[in-house]
């Protein structure tokens, strides 16, 4: 193998490794499409110059049930941050060049606080975190973080609503915040966004369609596997398409919009106007209850699903993930999605799943740490 052609192999090795964290040889193999004796010859000078090392412990299992060695870079040649700003606490994760998560951590503070007190409450967690893990950030190599509501760069000169403006500003504040303390590449972006992400990863789709219905609507595309932020970082806002045959004001200004019909605050006041006891009480539902809670469902499946055929006659997706409080209120909405998407498409083979979140603890900063590994990935492509 000449050198020029061995460097090449050893770029893809280390690619596969840095977007694909930890993979045994076999993995490795299929990732980089290299002959077996090749990938042996990279991975063995790799190895020996300290480069790459081997995992003592494995998750993939072959033969008698002992784990196959996994092949990772040096874990301490990068630290990645995702972070996730929710509107009364913060969330972190912390993870090293392998995607190996070293440690996670959330803390609270005041709903509506200036947003210094938040961004010490952020790095007090960050560092205490690391201290709890043994993390060092000696190799930062991407911090990313999620902010309630979109968070659009200033290049794009996009004059949002009044509603969501105090966001974006509080975003670039952020951003700067955590690259002048860190000084790290940092990134932002809006944490429902962030959530999609970490769901594909989760279930290993391309293409998903993300929706959360809490005190607003929100929503994330990922489409070949990376996010879809579009031209304005708009993007998947699917709580502001409009409902045929709605008319309420939305706080964004509109009339109808999706968030008039399905956010919790609509839907609670949908299921007292219904004559459903309130959540959490102890009786259980009784048989008119319970059509209540179906007309409910029915209501707002059917607004969902006037936004949701478009999307998914536009983007083909595997999954369409719904999450978010008002599933709890709702607990028959998914099967009710399902359906009505399954009667639209051609075969009914072609319809996304439909599902509720598989990540439930962290997912905004475990999205973070995903966008993360893709923004460093990218760069890495457009430097070598
Ligand atoms: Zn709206």
């Amino acid at each position: 193998m000449g050198p020029g052609v061995r460097r090449e192999h050893e770029e893809r090795v280390l690619a596969a490794l840095r977007d694909n964290g930890a993979r045994s040889r076999a993995e490795l193999g299929e990732l980089v499409g290299l002959s077996r004796s090749s990938l042996s010859e990279v991975t063995t000078s790799l190895l020996d110059r300290g480069v790459i090392v081997v995992l003592d412990k494995g998750t993939a299992r072959r033969g008698a049930g002992r784990p196959a060695e996994r092949l990772a870079l040096d874990p301490s040649s990068g630290q990645y941050i995702g972070l996730d700003f929710q509107h009364a606490r913060v969330e972190v994760v912390v993870a090293d060049a392998t995607h190996e998560v070293l440690g996670a951590g959330r803390a609270t503070y005041e709903l509506g606080s200036p947003w210094h007190e938040r961004m010490q409450v952020a790095f007090d967690l960050i560092d205490g975190v690391a201290e709890k893990a043994n993390a060092h950030f000696g190799a930062l190599a991407w911090i990313y973080a999620g902010v309630p509501g979109p968070y659009v760069p200033p290049s794009a000169r996009v004059k949002l609503p009044a509603f969501w403006e105090r966001s974006r500003i509080n975003g670039y504040g952020v951003r700067e915040a955590l690259s002048g303390r860190y000084g790290a590449p940092t990134s932002i972006d809006n944490n429902t966004r962030l959530a999609a992400l970490a769901e594909a990863k989760e279930s290993g789709v391309q293409d998903l369609v993300y929706i959360r219905l809490g005190q607003g609507v929100g929503g994330g595309l990922v489409q070949a596997g990376r996010l879809t932020r579009g031209t304005h970082s708009l993007a998947g806002e699917l709580g502001h398409a409009p409902v045929p045959g709605k008319q309420g004001l939305c706080r964004c200004g509109k009339r109808g919009c999706l968030e008039t019909v399905a956010a919790l605050p609509e839907v609670v006041k949908a299921c007292q106007e219904a004559g459903v006891p309130a959540a959490g009480s102890a009786t259980p539902l009784d048989e008119g209850a319970l059509a209540a809670v179906d007309e409910v469902t029915t209501e707002v499946a059917a607004a969902m699903c006037m936004v949701l055929r478009p999307v998914v006659m536009a983007l083909d997706p595997e999954e369409v993930v719904v999450a978010g409080p008002v599933l709890d209120l709702l607990p028959g909405l998914l099967l009710r999605v399902q359906e009505a998407l399954m009667a639209e498409r051609f075969t009914g083979l072609d319809v996304p799943r439909v599902r509720g979140p598989l990540v439930t603890a962290h997912e905004g900063a475990l999205g973070a740490l995903q966008a993360g590994y893709d923004a460093q990935a990218l760069e890495s492509k457009g430097t070598t």
